[in-house]
């Protein structure tokens, strides 16, 4: 499988967390989000001789008509493939860049109550790029409609790191244990 089609798994099919892909050095593919794929997709790389297995699911097997096998939950690539370092911008990630707080309110919501503001409106010719959303509660952004106010802080655009700061502050989410020593920046 070529770099382009693992890139095209990571961020518009796979959203299971099955089993771990690291890269051929040991770190995760990606991050956010977290490089993890759903079974069926790494027995694939397995057979296809794509990954190495790390660990198995202890008591999660899996049976063909000829055979059967424990499901991986870390694999690894053969090879080491360069990836770009640049966050995906979308709405989980500038929510996680704005630590899921409201940007005109300062209160901290969950994802359900959050919205993307485009701080020029769309209206107005504003774009939809880090630079010019923010996270929003719904209130404020009723309040604020079509008026241009300046978020504090200022937007930026968050790097990788950014974001791993985010994500460990909340300690939200729930990782494998298995994982976390793989994980860990
Ligand atoms: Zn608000």
């Amino acid at each position: 499988m070529g770099i382009k089609n693992f890139s095209k798994f990571l961020y518009d099919y796979s959203m299971s967390n099955d089993c771990l892909i690291l890269n051929g050095n040991g770190k995760p593919l990606s991050y956010f989000p977290l490089s993890a794929v759903d079974w069926k997709t790494a027995v694939k790389l397995v057979f296809t001789r794509n990954v190495i297995i790390i660990k198995e699911h202890d008591t999660w097997e899996v049976r063909s008509p000829s055979q059967s096998f424990k499901v991986p939950s870390i694999v690894m690539l053969r090879k080491y493939y360069k990836f770009s370092k640049k966050v995906k911008f979308s709405r989980s990630n500038v929510f996680l860049r704005d630590m899921f707080t409201c940007q005109y309110c300062k209160n901290v919501f969950e994802k359900k109550d959050l919205t993307i503001d485009h701080i020029i409106p769309k209206s107005k010719g504003g774009e939809t790029n880090w630079l010019n959303v923010t996270t929003c509660c719904k209130s404020c952004n009723l309040s604020k409609a079509d008026k241009i106010i300046d978020p504090s802080p200022e937007v930026k655009t968050p790097s990788l790191r950014d974001l791993i700061k985010g994500q460990e502050s909340l300690g939200a989410k729930k990782i494998e244990t298995d994982w976390q020593e793989y994980i860990v920046a």
